[in-house]
This record gives C-alpha cells, structure tokens and sequence, in this order.
C-alpha cells in the first residue's frame, strides 16, 4: 500500500464527463489499496474567467479581495470532485487550502508556503476516506486567503506529498508527460521516460509550461518522486526522481523508475530537452560610466520595483573602456515599471540610451551530460547558423545553455536544435489531449 497524491490540472476537470472520468480513476486507485490525495485546479478557464470579471470591475482589485475571489475556483472543483466521488461509493471529504493545513506568508497573489500542517488530512487517509483539496491557495498568519501564483496547485499537490511523506506525486495533465520539446512546436518531440529534478528544475525555469517552478524545487528539497502523466490515457508518464522509486510501487510504476538511475547512464543523451519562453523582454543602457557601483546602482534600482532579471550581459568597448552597455532580460510584465524607474535615475546613473526589445525570445538547451561532454555549444550554434538565426545574447550553467533570439525565429530555432541534437523521434508520439498545458 502506498500513498498517492493525485494533482489534476484545469483542463482534466473541465466539464462534468472529465470529472466523472477523474473521480474513477481516484476510486480506482483508492480500491486498488492505496490512500490517496487529491488535489484539485479550477475547472478549465475558471481562473482567467474570474480575473476578466474582475477586470471588467476596476482595475484596481484589491489584492486580498482578488485571492478570495481567485481561489473560489479551486473551490468548487474540489467541492464537486468530492461529490463524484461520493458517487461512485467511495467515501471523500474536500478542504480548502486553509482547511488542508498550508500556511503561508501574505503576498497576495503569489504567497509562499511557510509551514504545513495537514492534521486533518492525514487523518481523513487514515479514517479510509479520500481527501480532496483545493489547489493554488492557502491561508495567511492573519487567518487571510492567499494564492501561490497562476499554476500553484502544482506546488500545494508536492508540498502536501512532502508533508505527508507520500510514495509519489502524480501530476496529471492533458499530454503524456515531458518531452524533448514542446510538442505544440516539435511535433516530432519524444516523451521523456525519466528525468532528474535538476533538469527539471531547468527547464522549469527557463519556459517549459509543464510544472510550477517552486513545485519542482520542493520535490527535489524533499524528495519526493513525481509522476507527470495524462488524465485522459493510462499511458506511463514521466518520472521526475533523482533517486529510485519506493519498492512498494512495484507495479504502480514502471521497472524503469525502480532501477538505480545510475545504471542508465550509459544510455542516457547528453541533452535531455529544450524549453523555450516567449514572455521575457530586453532592456539596454547604453554608455553607463563604467565605474565600481554603477552596475550595483542600476540593479538595486531594478529589484526595487520588484523586476526579475534573468540574463545579464555587459559590454566595454575595448578602444574605450570608460563606459559600458548593459543588457539584460526580464519578464514582459515588468518591463513598463523597470523602464520608468530606469529614466527616472537617469542622471544619477548617468548612461546614455535606454533601449528596450519585447520582440525576443529564448531558447534553451537542458541537459546534465553537458558537465561531461564538450562541444555541446559549437554544436548548437552550428545548427542555429545553419538555420540562418542570428543569436543575441548568449548565458549558460553547469547543465544548460541559453540564447536569445528574435521571436519569429525562435519556433525554427527549437526545431532545428531539436533536430541537431538527435532528439527527433521517427514517428510523431506526442499527444496533445486538451489545450491549456495545464
Ligand atoms: N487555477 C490556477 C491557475 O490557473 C492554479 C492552477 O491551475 O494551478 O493558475
Ligand atoms: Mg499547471
């Protein structure tokens, strides 16, 4: 017997027959011995549904009335969830995020976990129900509704596995686990069978609309096992673990997942997949003295308005070295506010130029056989070159690189990498059930 938590996403509870489909493979697992977690997303478009409404209303919403009212949608999914199931005879009992125990800070809309105390729900598992929880929300120290950002319920489905100290998170979603690429662009991309969490973690990271990034970094803090598959197949999906599967799975998973990754090294790519994101913009300030503190001064300026820099790239001219440019990425929604607090210091900082590009996007390479392999970015570059796209700015880590290209050229880029690395599958395998990707 194991214990499960099962997260379904918006698009596998989107109608009254994708219910009914969940709450029986929920009671099918539960019959099949196991306790099982369920977590719930809002059904469908509920959430952006809600934040039109409201947006009709004012654009001023409170943010604490914003989170009460976005979590409602998680609400009634786990409500109704918990009513199918009833249904077919086996007992279940809903809560709410507060209800579950999660505990977090009060940043409205985007609120941290800080503490997990799901008494009730391990004893509802242990009275032989199954429990049902809403995704996405949990409650504030001043006893206020909050919400984890678009996409939490990901991460209240691992933080409740965690806490309950589950075999395995199942995440399930409307395509068959990871791959190689997005299939939406790739058509030839290849389901992943297993993949560690650091690479996860990357391509989380770096655009892939899979997982919730902050999901993936408490199951690899906590270790705990996830499962990313479909609701609408029985197909395997992806197992996401850095260490092998619990030996009480055995015929829950496949061999694949119970064998020592280590052993399959030797078969293991060098590249594991590429993420790509279209949501990030490119600011540059040009002629900036190039004195000690001038880069501190301009990024203090930048994390005041609460902007997230990804790349940072800087150059000096080697003729003059007294100024430099500096270049750098960050989320589209933050542009606006960053490019005004920028010319609001302009004299201060004294640079030349602001110039700004929301017409980019990015492309990266994820794979932690990069470590031990050279020539893996003369050989994306080769195949981008080749493509004839041009790359503007270039950062890398340990198990990834990236480039930024122009958005109309990045679908080509990712199918030509994809290609050039050997990632093609012979035949298309990549099922898109529903249409969110969540
Ligand atoms: N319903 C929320 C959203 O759409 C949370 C989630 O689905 O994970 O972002
Ligand atoms: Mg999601």
């Amino acid at each position: 017997m194991a214990l499960i938590v099962q997260k379904y996403g918006g698009s596998s509870v989107s109608d009254v027959a994708a219910m009914k489909r969940v709450a029986q493979r929920v009671v099918d697992t539960h019959r099949a011995g196991h306790k099982v977690v369920v977590v719930v997303s809002a059904m469908g478009d509920t959430t952006d549904e809600l934040l039109d409404t409201a947006a009709a209303l004012t654009d001023q919403a409170p943010v604490r009335e914003m989170d009460i009212l976005l979590s409602a949608g998680e609400r009634i999914s786990m409500a109704l969830l918990s009513m199918a199931v009833n249904e077919l005879g086996v007992p279940a009992t809903a809560y709410t995020g507060a209800q579950a125990g999660i505990r977090t800070d009060s940043h409205h809309g985007r609120a941290q976990i800080v503490g997990m105390v799901p008494e009730r729900i391990a004893r509802a598992i242990h009275d032989g129900q199954v429990a049902i929880v809403a995704g996405f929300q949990g409650i504030s120290d001043d006893d206020d509704v909050t919400t984890l950002g678009r996409g939490g319920s990901d991460t209240t489905a691992v933080a409740l596995a965690a806490a309950l100290n589950a075999d395995v998170c199942e995440i399930y979603t409307d395509v068959d686990g990871l791959f190689t690429a997005d299939p939406r662009i790739v058509p030839t991309a290849k389901r992943l069978r297993t993949i560690s969490q650091e690479e996860t973690l990357e391509m989380a990271a770096h655009g892939a609309k899979i997982l919730h990034l902050r999901a993936v970094e408490f199951a690899r803090r906590y270790g705990v096992p996830l499962h990313v598959r479909s609701s609408f197949s029985e197909k395997e999906g992806t197992w996401i673990s850095d260490s092998p599967a619990h030996p009480d799975l055995k015929g829950l998973v496949p061999d694949a997942a119970l064998a020592d990754p280590q052993e399959n090294l030797m078969e293991q790519p060098i590249v594991s997949g590429i993420a790509h994101d279209r949501s990030q913009d490119k600011i540059t300030v040009t002629n900036i003295p190039n004195t000690p503190g001038c880069a501190a001064r301009l990024f203090a300026i930048v994390a005041e308005v609460g902007a997230n820099i990804d790349m940072i790239v800087q150059n000096v001219p080697v003729l003059d070295p007294s100024h430099a440019n500096i270049t750098f990425t960050l989320p589209e929604g933050d542009a606006q506010k960053t490019l005004e607090a920028l010319e609001a210091h302009r004299e201060e900082l004294g640079f030349n130029e602001l110039r700004y590009n929301p017409n980019i996007g990015k492309l990266s390479l994820i794979g932690a056989g990069m470590r031990t392999n050279p020539g893996v970015s003369a050989r994306l570059f080769g195949a981008l070159s080749q493509a004839g796209i041009n790359i503007d700015l270039i950062s890398t880590s340990e198990i990834r690189i990236s480039v930024v290209t122009k958005l109309e050229d990045l679908d080509r880029a990712v199918q030509a990498v994809h290609t050039a690395f050997g990632l093609d599958a012979t035949e298309s395998e990549a099922v898109v059930y529903g249409g969110t990707g969540r």
